[in-house]
C-alpha cells in the first residue's frame, strides 16, 4: 500500500458500527488484475459472527435513523458527495488498481456515483405521500412512506463504486440502515467510501460493510429474516438463489441481473458513427458491464460494410494497463474471467463463427484482444450466454421481423438498441423488444436519475435509480386520522363494516 494513502481500508477488518472491526476469518488478498504481484489490500473472508455483528449494529441504529427527518438525512449524503469529490483522484486510482478498468473510466464511474448520490439526497425533500378523500366527515386519510428496515445490499465486482452507491444512497435517504457485502474481487473502494460516509457524519451502525464469499455470508444475509429486503446485483443464477431465500421468509427483493443485449442496425446515414456508438457501449469496462452490447443484428444489405468498419475499429483499440494514458481496453478482472471469455470465443469458432478481428498480441496477464465474431447464428453459445468480455457477435438478417425475433430469442431482457433512419422501424423495435431499457439511435448508456432495470431473467422488483427506487426501499402505511375519538352518536352512524 502506498505510504501516501489517505483512504481507509485497513487490512483484515470489516466496517461495522463506524469502526474497523477485525475478523477472525481468513484473510484474502485483493490483487491488481494488471499485476498480480501488487497486493492492493487485504480483507476478511468474514465469518457468520461478523455478519451477526453487522446486522445487530444496523438494527440498533434503525429507530433513530428512521426518525431523523429525511431532509437532514439528505444533508449527510450531500456532505458525503463533497468528500468523494475531494478524494476522487485517489478513489479512481484505487478502483483501477483493484478492478483494472482504465483510469478515465474509474473517474467517470465516481462522477456517476456522485450524481446518483446527489439525486438520492434530494429525494429527502420529495418523500411524498397522498391524501385520500374520506367517506366520513372529520377524518383525514393519507398515506406515508416509511423505511422497510435493515437492507441487505450485495454487489458485483464490475462497478466497485456505482453498484454499492446505487443501493446505499437510496436505502439511507428513505431511512433504512444497511449491511453491504461487496464482491470479494473488488471490496476496497466500498470500504473506503464507507469511511468517508462516517466522516460526513453518518451515525454509528447506519452503514455496515462485511467482505467475504457470497456462498457463505451473502447467502447468510439473504436468509436472515431481520434483513427486511435484499437489493442484489449480479448474475442471474445467483440472483435466483437470493430470490428464493428471501421469498421463503417473505422479504422484499430488488434484483439487477445479467444481460445479453442486442443492437439492431437497420440503416444509417453515417455507419462510422453507429460503429462508434456500438463500440463504446460494448467495450466499456472491457465488456464486463451488464448493459454491454454483445450481439449485433445487422441488415444484410449493409452488413459487409458495417463489419469491415467494426473490425477496423476493434483492431485499433488500445489494450493495456488501466493506469496507462490512452488505454481503452484494460485487463479482465481475473484469470478466471479470462478463461471464461477465452472459452466462449473458442466455442464460438468451433460452432462455426468467423473471427474478423486479428488475434493480436496483448500484454501478459488477463488481457483479451477485442474480438468480433461474424456469421453467428442464434443457436450458437456465443449468441445465447453472457460472455462478459470484449467480444461482439454479428448476425445478419433479411427483415425487421427476423431482427426482432432474434433480439428477443434470449432469456435475458436488460437493454437493447436500434439504429434506423426509418422512425417506423425504430418504434416497432422499441415496442416489441422485450427489454427493460431501449435506446434508439444511440448506445446503451443510461443516465443517473433515470430508472434502470431489466425484464425476464435480467431483473425482478422495482427498477433502481431515479423515482422507482422508492417502491423497493419504502413501504406504504395508510393513516386514518381523527382529531378526537368518536362519540357514541357518531359511532352508530358508521356506514362501512370493514
Ligand atoms: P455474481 O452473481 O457471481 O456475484 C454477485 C455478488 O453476489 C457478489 O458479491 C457475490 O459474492 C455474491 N454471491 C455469490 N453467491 C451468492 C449467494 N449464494 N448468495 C448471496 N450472494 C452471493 O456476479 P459477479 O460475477 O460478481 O458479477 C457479474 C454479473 O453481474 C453479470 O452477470 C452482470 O451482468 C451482473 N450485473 C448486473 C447489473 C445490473 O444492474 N443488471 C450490473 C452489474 C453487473
Amino acid at each position: 500500500m502506498s505510504t501516501q494513502q489517505t483512504l481507509e481500508y485497513p487490512p483484515g477488518a470489516n466496517f461495522i458500527d463506524n469502526q474497523w472491526m477485525p475478523s477472525t476469518g481468513p484473510r484474502v488478498n485483493t490483487l491488481n488484475p494488471a499485476d498480480s504481484s501488487d497486493v492492493v489490500g487485504v480483507v476478511p473472508d468474514s465469518t457468520s459472527e461478523d455478519v451477526e455483528s453487522a446486522i445487530l449494529a444496523a438494527q440498533r441504529a434503525l429507530p433513530d435513523w428512521a426518525a431523523t427527518p429525511a431532509p437532514a438525512r439528505g444533508d449527510i449524503l450531500r456532505r458525503w458527495s463533497e468528500l468523494i469529490g475531494q478524494k476522487i483522484e485517489e478513489l479512481a486510482q484505487l478502483m483501477t488498481r483493484e478492478m483494472g478498468k482504465p483510469l478515465a473510466e474509474s473517474r467517470g464511474e465516481l462522477g456517476r456515483a456522485r450524481l446518483e448520490l446527489d439525486y438520492a439526497a434530494g429525494e429527502g425533500t420529495r418523500l411524498h405521500g397522498t391524501t385520500i378523500p374520506s367517506r366520513l366527515p372529520g377524518l383525514l386519510v393519507y398515506t406515508e412512506r416509511e423505511p422497510i428496515g435493515v437492507v441487505g445490499a450485495i454487489t458485483p465486482w464490475n462497478f466497485p463504486a456505482v453498484a454499492p452507491m446505487r443501493k446505499i444512497a437510496p436505502a439511507l435517504i428513505y431511512g433504512n440502515t444497511v449491511v453491504l457485502k461487496p464482491a470479494l474481487e473488488t471490496p476496497l473502494t466500498a470500504l473506503a467510501l464507507a469511511a468517508l460516509l462516517r466522516d460526513a457524519g453518518l451515525p454509528n451502525g447506519v452503514l455496515n460493510v462485511v467482505t467475504g464469499r457470497g456462498s457463505a455470508i451473502g447467502a447468510q444475509i439473504a436468509a436472515d429474516s431481520r434483513v427486511a429486503g435484499v437489493s442484489f446485483t449480479g448474475s442471474t443464477s445467483v440472483g435466483r438463489q437470493v430470490n428464493l431465500a428471501v421469498a421463503e421468509r417473505m422479504g422484499d427483493v430488488q434484483l439487477e441481473l445479467g444481460g445479453k443485449n442486442a443492437v439492431y442496425v437497420h440503416s444509417a446515414a453515417d455507419l462510422e458513427h453507429v460503429v462508434s456508438e456500438i463500440t463504446a457501449a460494448a467495450i466499456q469496462t472491457t465488456g464486463q458491464r451488464c448493459t454491454s452490447i454483445s450481439r449485433v443484428i445487422v441488415a444484410r444489405d449493409i452488413a459487409d460494410e458495417f463489419v469491415q468498419l467494426l473490425s477496423d475499429r476493434w483492431n485499433n483499440l488500445t489494450v493495456g494497463r488501466g493506469t496507462e494514458e490512452g488505454t481503452v481496453v484494460g485487463p479482465l478482472v481475473s484469470d478466471v474471467q479470462f478463461d471464461r471469455v477465452n472459452g466462449y470465443v473458442n466455442q464460438g469458432l468451433q460452432e462455426g463463427a468467423v473471427r474478423v478481428t486479428s488475434d493480436r498480441a496483448v500484454p501478459d496477464g488477463p488481457y483479451f484482444p477485442p474480438t468480433v465474431l461474424d456469421h453467428v447464428t442464434r443457436d450458437m453459445t456465443v449468441a445465447r450466454e453472457e460472455i462478459f468480455g470484449p467480444v461482439l457477435s454479428v448476425t445478419r438478417v433479411n427483415t425487421v421481423e427476423e431482427a426482432i425475433e432474434i433480439a428477443n430469442d434470449t432469456d435475458y431482457g436488460l437493454a437493447a438498441a436500434v439504429f434506423s433512419e426509418d422512425i417506423d422501424v425504430a418504434m416497432r423495435f422499441s415496442r416489441q423488444a422485450n427489454s427493460g431499457m431501449i435506446h434508439i439511435n444511440h448506445g446503451t448508456t443510461s443516465q443517473p436519475h433515470v430508472p434502470f432495470g431489466g425484464h425476464k431473467d435480467s431483473g425482478a422488483g422495482a427498477f433502481s435509480i431515479g423515482h422507482t427506487n422508492v417502491e423497493f426501499f419504502t413501504r406504504t402505511k395508510v393513516v386514518y386520522l381523527k382529531p378526537k375519538a368518536a362519540g357514541p352518536e357518531e359511532s352508530k352512524r358508521r356506514p362501512d363494516p370493514a
